[in-house]
């Protein structure tokens, strides 16, 4: 996933700038490339701010219970684990007792290393499918332990990177503003091998089916998988006292990631998110929601693409030309009409979810990326020696 990750990340700079910063992030360097806020009494969020271009890196929700800290996810890179690490104890003298991994995607379990690094007992918990999704083929731009090859990789991919950016930098049509925003990519990119440098996938201690609960008197975490949506593992943390829920990718704002989703399902899934009755929501990317107002726009653009994609398949039209017929305009306006978003929601949602709804109309399995990809040059995967548990 990486290279699609970095792919989505060069694309990310024509994405928008999601929203003004709001007055409570602290920008502090020493948690880069997050700005920290606090969303409620012991309940924190590390997240890129609105002004970052590089690399697509997941929200991190952190949660004071009374005897550690658990958190949500943990960046894309060993780097990105340091500076969890670094805002923890600035948080609290408490350990860090558990890390739950809301889906496979690089850009969420990547930070893991660092963390059991300076708590070697922290739990490590996801869905057993998460656990596959780690330990398979498609999450080959790391390895099990450290290795300077998959560095050697990462940063030819960055001088790709950096090339393609410099070329917008140089080209007199590019306008000031885009500019601007290539600038900032580039010093994110320049900053990148250092933070991915000995990057490594550590699998989980314990995984689950549907329930895991993390209790506490005061902020219990519920972890619960209410069915496949973005990925066939999605894990929320839901906070039922404080109201507040941490969905992963299942939501990622402004705009949805579609790779590998199973879109009848993510409906079904939403539904149940929403039952939950949150008062706030932090995405997986992007600002945290305090109403069912996006959630909604997500559900209709998915039936949308269901409803255009399903009878074509069932005539029989292969999938390029069902995907030349369908029209998603109306559904793509739901998000914006800024002309950042409407560049990248059709590579990034519709086109992947076209691939997803055909399948799913002709009742063919989606798997969980490429079923052609071999692992290459990969270490061969550890196996599974989490703790399973049957809820
Ligand atoms: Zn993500």
């Amino acid at each position: 996933m990486s290279q699609r990750i970095l792919g989505a990340a060069l694309a990310a700079l024509c994405l928008v700038a999601a929203s003004p910063a709001s007055a409570a992030e602290v920008p502090a360097a020493d948690f880069a490339p997050f700005v920290a806020r606090q969303v409620a009494p012991r309940v924190h969020l590390l997240m890129t701010p609105a002004d970052y271009f590089g690399p697509v890196v997941g929200n991190v929700t952190l949660i004071e219970q009374s005897d550690g800290l658990v958190i949500i996810d943990s960046g894309l890179t060993a780097g990105n684990g340091r500076s969890v690490v670094a805002y923890a104890r600035s948080l609290s003298p408490k350990p860090v007792k558990a890390v739950a991994i809301t889906h496979w995607h690089n850009d969420h379990p990547q930070g893991v290393s660092a963390i059991r690094d300076a708590w070697p007992k922290v739990r490590i918990i996801a869905t057993s499918a998460t656990e596959a999704g780690m330990l398979g083929p498609e999450a080959d731009g790391v390895g099990f332990r450290p290795d300077e090859k998959f560095d050697v990789a990462m940063r030819a991919q960055v001088a790709e990177s950096e090339a393609a950016l410099v070329k917008l930098l140089t080209d007199p049509e590019t306008a000031p503003d885009r500019k601007e925003r290539v600038k900032k990519a580039l010093e994110a990119y320049r900053l990148f091998p250092d933070s991915y440098h000995g990057t490594y996938i550590v699998p989980p201690t314990d995984t689950f089916e549907r329930e895991f609960l993390l209790d506490d008197p005061e902020l219990p975490v519920r972890l619960l998988h209410l069915g496949r949506a973005n990925t066939n593992g999605d894990l929320v943390a839901w906070l039922p006292r404080q109201k507040i829920v941490a969905s992963g990718d299942i939501v990622v704002a402004p705009l949805p990631f579609g790779f590998y989703s199973y879109p009848g399902e993510w409906i079904a899934t939403i539904a149940k998110l929403k039952a939950l009755g949150f008062t706030t929501l932090i995405p997986g990317h992007g600002e945290p929601q305090t109403d069912t107002a996006y959630l909604d726009k997500l559900v209709t653009a998915i039936a949308d693409i269901r409803a255009q994609v399903a009878p074509l398949a069932k005539q029989g039209l292969p999938l390029d030309d069902v995907r030349k017929k369908v029209d998603f305009s109306t559904s793509a306006a739901l998000f914006g009409t800024e002309p950042r978003i409407r560049a990248n929601i059709i590579s990034l949602f519709f086109d992947p979810m076209v691939q997803s709804a055909y399948k799913e109309a002709l009742g063919q399995a989606i798997g969980q990326g490429d079923p052609e990809r071999k692992p290459d040059y990969r270490h061969s995967p550890p196996k599974p020696s989490s703790k399973k548990h049957k809820s």
